[in-house]
Formats: C-alpha cells, structure tokens, sequence
C-alpha cells in the first residue's frame, strides 16, 4: 500500500506539493515534493540518532543489516511489480536486483563482524624512548555522521533507497537520507517501508534512515548544503553529479562527494585474439552492449582494433548479432531522448560511418554500431564521452602504436578491458600501465557489465568515472568512503571506544 509520502525518522509525512510519476506501464502515482523544512527534520533527525546509531556495536549494526534484507525480501513481489511498471525493467532482472541488494547487506553486515574494516592500528608507549619518550597511540576508523544518498536511475533497488551507498552508510555507522529518484519513487517507497520495519523491529533510532521523495533540483542541493550532511553518495548523470559535486566543495564546510558518473568502458581487441575469435567476441560484445538496453554505467560502449580483415569480420559478426535485437524500453523518457541526443551527435561528427542503423522513439531504444579511425578518435574527444544506452563505436587503428595513443586518450573510466591469447601477451603488458592509470578495474577475456559484490572489487577510477578515485562504489571496501581515521593519542582505556580494547 503505497502513501506517497515522505518517511522521515519513522514518521510518513506528506506535503502540498505534488509530483506524478511517469510509469513505463500502468496509471501514474502522485508523490510528495520535499523541501527544505524536510530537508532540515530529516538531517536534524539523523545527526540526532548519529549519537546512538554512530556508537552502536558492530553486532547491533550487522543486526540491522540483516534484518532490512529480510524485510525486503518479505516484500519482494510487490516491489519487483511496482518496480518493473515504473522503470520498464524485466520482472526477472528486479528479481536479479533484489537478490543483489539484500546479498550486499548481508555482506557488509558479516564483514563489519569481522572488524578488519576498522583499521585498527597501536604504537605501544615507549616511555624509555630517545630522545623523547611515547605515549600510547592507537588509531581506529570512525563513522563520519550523517550522510545523504541519491538513489540512481538505473539501479532501483541495488542503487537506490537500500542500496550500495546505504549499505555502506549504515554498515559504516553513519545514518542516511536518501533523495528517491523520481523515477521509481513507488519503489523507493516500499523499500522504505521495509527500512522502517527493520528499524522498528531492531530498536535502532527512528533518525537512523529517511527518505525525501521529489522531482527537482532544490531538493539535491539543498540536501547536499544541509550543515548537518557530512558525505554524499550519487550514481547518475556528468552533469548533474558534476553540479551537486561543486555545492559540495562550496559549502562553508565542504564535504567529501562520492558521485559515480559516466564512462565507455573501453574493450581492445588485440590481434591473435581478434583472428581466432573475433566472431564470438563480437557476439559477447554484443550481448553486454544491449543488456538491459545499455543503461549500465559498466557499459562497453567503444571497442578498439587494428584494422584489416579481422577487423571488418568483427564488425561484421557485431552487425549481425545486434541486428536482431530490438527496441528496449528505457528508464525514463528523458534518457531516452538523451540516447537519441547522443545519436544525433555521433552522427554529426566527421569521419564517422554508420554501419547498424535503426529507428527508435518514445520511451524506446534499440541499437546503432558506427565505425571511425583512430586519427578521428584523436581528433574529436566528443566520441569518448558516453551515451546511456545500447550504442557502439569501433575505432580502427593502423597500428598497435596508434592502440596505445588511443589507450592513453581515454578520459578516466570504470573499467577498461583487453581480449588477448597467448601471444598477445607482451603487447596487451604494455598497455597495462596505461590502463592502470585510466581505469578503477582492468578485465581480460571478458565483458564488464555484472559488477560482483565482493572485497576485492573496485567500482570506481579517475573523473569522470568517479569524483574521488580513492573510493569504490561497489564491493565491502565501499564502507571506507563513510569513515574517517582518530587517533587516540595517551587515552586511558576506559575512555577509548570498546573496539580498541583490545588490541
Ligand atoms: P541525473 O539526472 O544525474 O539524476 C540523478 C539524481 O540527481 C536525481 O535524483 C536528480 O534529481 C538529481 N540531480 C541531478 N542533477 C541535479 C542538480 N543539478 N541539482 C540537484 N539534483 C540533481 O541522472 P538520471 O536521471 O539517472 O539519468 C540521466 C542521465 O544520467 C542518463 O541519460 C545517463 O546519461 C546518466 N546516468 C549514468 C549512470 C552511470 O552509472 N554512469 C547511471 C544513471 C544515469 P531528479 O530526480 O529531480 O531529476
């Protein structure tokens, strides 16, 4: 039963000012807009539960954690129903979705059991010490308060109201308000229900989570502003992430912004590899270029080759697997006319062939492959910038030189990804420095869409890819962006908080 109110501190507040979702199917919910007197209850509300919530044991944390997976999964119909009407998603993928969402919460709540994450470190005293004794000193990560986290457009579960970033927020200790995305606002409401139960059936303070529903930009700036935020969680647009990024650093007081923005995910194909099997590549490529209509920020959009025969039969063999695949609802309406914006500007770019054409409106898009050489690579940096959506772009190059001049163009990206044999080897090692230096992962032998949830994974990489390279998104070493190292100089033990006693 949806309320289409605010849920602030365990209250569902509504409001006079209205939004109408925009539902891929079925009729339109009316939604409350938050402004800034629910900006400051909710921020209010979460600096005031951060002084029992950012205190509260590792086991009551974990406690809570598991008990929010278990309350989504109680709903989980109802929200892989609401979820797919109002994003045009597959029941099966919100499925998917959800398994990876209460999974993540699930793994943090086991990894802060652990303590590792805590990074707990002691010089013991040396009160002999030459030429000056030491006093005792111990070091420990501490939750940084209260943070506020914007759900993203395509992710509505594992992204959003309890996704990575309030996972990594609550698992670190610090209380969340998320900003819904107007895109899935019914969603994000369910998942908030279940937020709320698990808080009320666990005892954690009500300030602890609230969730501010609304369609426009006041809203995120003015939660970003608040005094009282002091982190902030975004998967979304360049621009858009671009714009709160810079409030951020603004502020009076700025504050670390962890956006993830855009990326194209470079592919190359290197020359042993391309010959012995170009054709399945291009059929992999194909298959992670349309999946979920290209809307995933590890989207392999550019793939680049020396050019020749092998090439072409890539081209050719990516021609025909795309070929079949047909249009795909997209998230909203907006991103759908942005896909066609970036069409249209790919196909106004000199030295560009359209070799995969197709039509596509509405809400729709379906796939379009262009073909350019590596000097109009170099020559127009508007062909590294991404497109959300399924399109692709093959650079020919004359030369494995010219690869590593292509390598060494690419902005900061998510991932970058090289398809080698064996004999490939020495020239796919020289580009590794490269990549290293461009990308937060580096695959062999695969595509990058389906990012595991997992310790060693890196979700992340130099902007624009990210806004703070030191970070992932994804993955238990996501819970460090919310934490901040003290250092805990002569402190008597029993003033020194109950995970450094003992060490
Ligand atoms: P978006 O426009 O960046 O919006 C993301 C969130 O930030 C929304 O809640 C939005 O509010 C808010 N917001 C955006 N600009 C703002 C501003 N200037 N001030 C305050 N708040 C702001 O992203 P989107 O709606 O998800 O999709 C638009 C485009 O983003 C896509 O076409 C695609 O290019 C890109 N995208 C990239 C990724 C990725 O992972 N790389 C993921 C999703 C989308 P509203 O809800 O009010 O709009």
């Amino acid at each position: 039963m949806l309320t289409g109110k605010h849920l602030i501190a365990g209250e569902w507040v509504g409001g006079e000012t209205m939004f109408s979702s925009e539902p891929a199917e079925g009729s339109a919910g009316s939604y409350a807009v938050a402004g800034p007197t629910e900006v400051e209850r909710a921020a209010a509300a979460a600096e005031d539960a951060f002084w029992s919530y950012g205190y509260s044991t590792r086991a009551e944390r974990a406690a809570f954690l598991n008990r929010i997976a278990d309350e989504i999964e109680a709903r989980g119909e109802a929200i892989t129903e609401i979820g797919s009407a109002e994003t045009g998603l597959p029941g099966a993928r919100l499925r998917g979705e959800r398994g990876r969402t209460t999974g993540q919460l699930r793994l943090f709540a086991s990894h802060i059991e652990k303590g590792d994450y805590l990074d707990r470190r002691r010089d013991a005293a040396l009160p002999d010490g030459q030429p000056l004794a030491r006093p005792d000193i111990r070091l420990m990560e501490r939750p940084v308060g209260p943070v506020a986290v914007f759900g993203a457009s395509n992710f509505p579960l594992a992204f959003s109201t309890a996704g990575g970033d309030t996972a990594a927020a609550l698992a670190a200790g610090c209380p969340v308000v998320v900003k819904g995305h107007s895109a899935h606002p019914g969603t994000g409401e369910i998942v908030a229900q279940a937020i709320d139960a698990a808080i009320k059936a666990t005892g954690i303070h009500p300030g602890t989570f609230s969730l501010l529903q609304g369609n426009n930009r006041e809203l995120g700036s003015s939660l970003v502003k608040h005094r009282l935020i002091k982190a902030v969680g975004f998967t979304g647009s360049l621009g858009g992430g671009r714009a709160l990024f810079d409030l951020c650093a603004g502020r009076p007081e700025p504050i670390p912004f962890f956006g993830e923005l855009g990326s194209v995910n470079p592919m190359f194909v290197m020359p042993t590899a391309g010959k012995a099997r170009g054709e399945a590549i291009a059929k992999g490529w194909a298959g992670s270029l349309t999946l979920g209509a290209g809307q995933f920020c590890t989207n392999p959009g550019v793939v680049v080759m020396v050019k020749g025969g092998d090439a072409d039969a890539f081209v050719n063999a990516a021609v025909a697997a795309l070929e079949p695949i047909g249009a795909q609802t997209m998230l909203t309406d907006g991103i759908a006319a942005a896909y066609r914006s970036g069409r249209d500007s790919i196909r106004a770019t000199g030295g560009v062939r359209e070799v995969l054409t197709s039509m596509c409106d509405l809400r729709n898009a379906t796939p379009y492959l262009f073909l350019t050489s590596g000097a109009n690579w170099l020559a127009n940096h508007v062909l590294g910038e991404e497109i959300f959506g399924p399109l692709g772009l093959v650079v020919m190059v004359e030369d494995l030189g010219e690869m590593e001049k292509i390598a060494r163009s690419f902005q900061g990206q998510l991932t970058a990804t090289v398809h080698m044999d064996d004999a490939d080897g020495p020239q796919a090692k020289k580009l590794m420095p490269i990549l290293e230096r461009k990308a937060g992962r580096i695959l062999a032998n695969g595509y990058p869409t389906g990012v595991e949830v997992c310790d060693a994974m890196v979700h992340g990489g130099p902007y624009p890819a990210s806004t703070n390279f030191g970070a992932t998104s994804v993955g238990t070493l996501s819970i460090r962006r919310f934490l901040r190292p003290v250092c805990y100089q002569n402190i008597p033990d029993e003033m020194l908080p109950e995970d450094l006693s003992d060490i």
